[in-house]
């Protein structure tokens, strides 16, 4: 297969999923230089008639020329970075912008982000990620409550409250664990925009996972919250 081919392959398309396929024909390309670049604006164009034709496109952010994004029938204009910060900036509003804009229409947090973290290179596989929101596939999580992971393999960690409350400078927040055990705060993340600590228990192997409502994680890590009865924080 030769580089027509390739991206005759594409242009011919007429669904996401034929693009999709079209995209992992067996054709070899670097992911740099002249040939990259062909093949991502013919990739993108297609994407982008694709997405308008669909039902379901009008919540596909689409990148249009001089900085214009439409979504919903609304449209964004980003700035210009002057450097990779201001750049990086350019792109946190932007999305913000998206994130609001599919709340409004409906769409739960963990969906609109799953929406925007395909589009731009590939906005044909926003299609899937809408049907999946839709179809209520993408709900947001309940937040502030244990989302227990059973694990009949690995072990407790070996940490003791008492050890915990010896550190002066990195005494992690616990709770009590439904065994009987102790919760430690293993670890935090951000997923969706939203915070999460992983609690890990000190006597079984179990871990839960909790979302949290914003200014939470600060509350938890700066020991302003009390978490329900023995151990505290
Ligand atoms: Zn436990």
């Amino acid at each position: 297969m030769n580089l027509t081919e390739y991206l005759d392959g594409m242009r011919v398309a007429t669904s996401a999923e034929e693009l999709e396929a079209a995209i992992k024909a067996p054709f070899k390309h670097s992911f740099r230089g002249r040939t990259w670049s062909q093949i991502c604006k013919v990739r993108i164009e297609k994407g982008n008639e694709i997405c308008a034709a669909h039902a379901h496109g009008r919540f596909v952010p689409i990148f249009g020329p001089r900085g214009l994004i439409t979504l919903c029938g609304e449209t964004y204009r980003m700035g210009h970075g002057q450097n990779s910060t201001g750049v990086r900036y350019i792109w946190h509003y932007a999305k913000t912008w998206a994130i609001e804009v599919l709340a409004r229409n409906g769409f739960s947090q963990r969906a609109a982000y799953a929406v925007w973290d395909e589009c731009g290179d590939y906005p044909h596989r926003c299609l899937k990620r809408i049907e999946e929101a839709l179809a209520g596939k993408l709900p947001d999580p309940v937040l502030d409550t244990l989302i227990w992971h059973e694990r009949s393999y690995g072990s407790p960690i070996a940490y003791t409250v008492e050890q915990n409350n010896a550190d002066k400078y990195d005494r992690r927040a616990t709770r009590p664990c439904r065994c009987g055990g102790t919760l430690f705060d293993w670890g935090a993340g951000f997923s969706a925009g939203f915070d999460f600590i992983n609690w890990h228990c000190n006597a079984c192997p179990d871990v839960a996972t909790e979302y949290l409502s914003p200014g939470r994680l600060y509350e938890i890590r700066s020991r302003k919250a009390i978490i329900e009865a023995a151990g505290g924080i």
